[in-house]
């Protein structure tokens, strides 16, 4: 329940120099402490009395945390305490991932952003996290700090369910790294909030498109999905239906009914499962046909 008296609780600040310290203090005290960056989720929900810890632990100044750089050949790195603002002005990111700034700059307000980041947004596993489907369209890897040393995950096996990952006791995720998009791709976010800014997801919708010759149709689509599931996914039966056959606004219009099929959503305070349904067919299907406006010339 909402606590009626918010404020934040008593709990002990801790401030590890390493990675190897951050982890082992996470691992000794798990269930009681957790890694924080923005502290945009975790304040609020300690204010509200929905998340209880004694200790939070800052990891924003460690090792490979807050650093954002583009290799040609690996990708886009983005370290866990880099900020969405920062993310948004990076030219890399400007040039190369310019869908990832839409995604970016549809979250809450300028002034939240200079504190949120997309590794917050994404161990949060919230499924309305807005940053979550680019990240999943472009086949994010986390890299991971744990008791056992480094491991890489990729995004699309990270959620079990909502706010739950398959992050373990004393894990820290230090980056996330976006493989280099495919040749000739473009790609949209298109959001369905109750309000322009400010407002979770009722429905977020990720498309990116590229030409391909590994399918029938010649391009390959990638859709994810938010705020329609227990966890943000992709669409793989809906991108099928444009891998295989050849792209026309009726073959668009199959893949958005295929991408509403796939969904379970829910009812809450936002909108009704019924509405995110239609919605959901209805922004795929507008996504898909921007995409390919660009695409098809
Ligand atoms: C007013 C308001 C509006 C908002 N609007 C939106 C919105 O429009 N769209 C949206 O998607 N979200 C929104 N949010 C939610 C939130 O701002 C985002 O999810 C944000 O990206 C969280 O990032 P953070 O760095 O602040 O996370 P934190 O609060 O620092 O952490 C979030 C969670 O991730 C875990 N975590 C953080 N860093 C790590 C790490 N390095 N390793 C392992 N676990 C880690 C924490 O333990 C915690 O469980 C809003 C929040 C507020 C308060």
């Amino acid at each position: 329940m909402i606590n009626p008296h918010p404020g934040l609780p008593e709990l002990e600040y801790i401030k590890p120099t390493s990675l190897e310290e951050a982890s082992k203090f996470l691992a000794a005290h798990a269930g009681e402490a957790r890694p924080f960056s923005g502290g945009t989720d975790c304040f609020v929900r300690l204010r509200d009395g929905v998340l209880k810890l004694n200790y939070l632990v800052d990891v924003k100044n460690l090792d490979g945390t807050k650093e954002i750089s583009f290799d040609p050949k690996k990708g886009l790195t983005i370290g866990a305490a880099v900020t969405m603002n920062r993310v948004a002005v990076n030219p890399d990111v400007i040039k190369h991932y310019s869908n990832l700034v839409e995604a970016v700059n549809s979250v809450a307000s300028y002034q939240l952003r200079n504190r949120a980041t997309i590794i917050g947004n994404i161990c949060n596993a919230s499924p309305a996290g807005d940053t979550i489907g680019t990240c999943l369209a472009l086949d994010g890897v986390l890299n991971i700090h744990g008791m056992s040393g480094s491991k890489q995950i990729p995004l699309n096996s990270f959620f079990i369910a909502p706010g739950k990952t398959v992050l373990q006791p004393g894990d820290i995720v230090v980056s996330i790294t976006l493989p280099v998009p495919p040749q000739g791709f473009f790609g949209v976010y298109k959001k369905l909030g109750r309000n322009v800014i400010s407002d979770l997801s009722i429905v977020g919708v990720t498309v990116l498109g590229y030409p391909s010759k590994e399918t029938a149709s010649g391009y390959k689509f990638r859709i994810a999905l938010a705020s329609v599931a227990p966890v943000p996914f992709v669409a793989s039966k809906a991108e099928a239906v444009l891998a295989e056959k050849k792209i026309t606004p009726d073959v668009i219009k199959e893949a958005a009914q295929a991408a509403m099929d796939s969904i379970t959503p829910i009812d809450d305070v936002r909108g009704s499962a019924r509405y995110r349904k239609y919605m959901v067919r209805n922004l795929t299907r507008e996504a898909l046909t921007e995409v390919w406006s660009k695409l098809g010339k």
